[in-house]
């Protein structure tokens, strides 16, 4: 294959294209050396994502990360896609994140909160489409939902969704709790729980986050999430203000030690109405690249091809699947919420019925050579299977 070949370029004239070509090969090694043992060390993971960047002009190490990811991938999952039927239940948010068009400052934000038999009917439809999974994922609310606080409420919901469809997962994502509290919801029956670190670097989580909120509160309440059983997921957003190598590379080496069962990450997207409205977005291929790196370092996590991802590149999914995700989100939320659920601007998939997105995501995964499947779509290693 041409990449390989390049590899062996030996003319003495051709220095400089040889010295590019070391640097690739360094890269290859690394690659590979992900691929063997799942581990690099910090430096080694610099010198990965500084290598590339040095490397702009050339993709070849993209193709070749995005190629064996590909092949892991279907190692583990074949050609199967799992889905998640995701619903947006409150936009309404206590915390006030730099980059969230939710955060409790941004006065123009849209607020709502679906009721219990709205979600029950998104359930309902999300059955007959074929969804065994539903997503709960909200701001930070503390309620009131009627007589209820937001905790009481979710505990109630995640309680009725799973005696209606016993077969089907309740992953929650509605950020930071006491464990106390996480617990209380997994006892209803809540098996999966989706909480982004955003960064494992302290300087830059505190450039992305108000004095209020600490990366070591976030990180306990992942390893409460771990230790109570759930299936838990983290990641973080690609290309976020500040973020340089290093920062991804403590986000590696978290990762690797907290050993999630699922990992979502997504491009940066700028808000209109936050402090990075002026920033710019994170790229597809950096954000393609890190997701090809986390499958080689963990070859059987559940990983999504996110809506941040397809809302960057028309065709985002499909290459995310092929650079190594095994996971879609597809939204089941009322349509009329769906724009005011604005985590980002120009987000995609605010105007479909839930049987559309379903469709239009069963096609494009068709079109790749892929099919979705009807199955609860449990972590290979979980305890609890169907
Ligand atoms: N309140 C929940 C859910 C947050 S929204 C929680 O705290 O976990 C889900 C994810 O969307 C966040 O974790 C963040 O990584 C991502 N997100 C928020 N704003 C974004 C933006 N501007 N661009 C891209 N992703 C964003």
């Amino acid at each position: 294959m041409a990449y390989q070949q390049k590899l062996f370029l030996s003319r003495p004239e051709e220095t400089a294209q040889r010295n590019n070509m070391n640097e690739e090969n360094i890269l290859v090694e690394l690659t590979e050396k992900l691929k063997s043992t799942q581990h690099l060390d910090k430096d080694e993971w610099i010198s990965l994502f500084d290598g590339r960047k040095k490397d702009q002009g050339n993709r070849d190490i993209d193709d070749y990360i995005g190629m064996t990811a590909r092949e892991i991938s279907v190692e583990h999952f074949g050609h199967d896609v799992y889905t998640r039927g995701l619903i947006e239940f409150t936009s309404f948010c206590r915390n006030d994140c730099y980059y969230c068009g939710l955060r409790s400052s941004n006065k123009n934000a849209e607020r709502y909160r679906l009721t219990k038999d709205q979600i029950l009917e998104c359930c309902r439809q999300g059955y007959d489409l074929g969804f065994r999974t539903f997503v709960l994922q909200g701001g930070e609310d503390p309620g009131p939902f009627g007589n209820m606080t937001g905790d009481e409420w979710i505990t109630d919901t995640v309680r009725s969704i799973r005696s209606g469809w016993p077969d089907c997962a309740v992953t929650l994502s509605v950020g930071e709790r006491s464990r106390d509290i996480y617990q209380k919801f997994f006892d209803a029956g809540a098996e999966r729980f989706l909480l982004r670190h955003e960064t494992a670097d302290p300087a830059h989580y505190r450039s992305l986050h108000p004095a209020s909120l600490s990366l070591e509160n976030r990180l306990r309440c992942l390893r409460d999430l771990k230790d109570i059983g759930y299936q838990t997921g983290t990641g973080f957003m690609v290309g976020s203000p500040g973020q340089n190598s290093e920062c991804l590379a403590e986000d590696m080496l978290f990762i690797e030690e907290l050993q999630p069962e699922m990992i979502g990450i997504g491009p940066f997207v700028p808000h209109h109405d936050t402090p990075f409205a002026r920033e710019s977005a994170g790229t597809a291929e950096d954000t393609l690249f890190c997701l090809s790196a986390l499958r080689l370092m963990m070859p059987d996590a559940l990983i999504p091809a996110t809506t941040a991802l397809g809302t960057i590149l028309p065709d985002g999914r499909e290459r995310g699947i092929l650079a190594g995700a095994n996971v879609i989100m597809p939204n089941l939320s009322p349509v009329s919420v769906r724009k005011k659920y604005e985590l980002y601007d120009n987000k995609i998939c605010t105007g479909e019925e839930a049987a559309e997105c379903r469709g239009c995501l069963e096609r494009r995964m068709m079109s790749i050579g892929y099919s979705i499947v009807v199955s609860r779509g449990d972590h290979p290693r979980a305890g609890r299977r169907y």
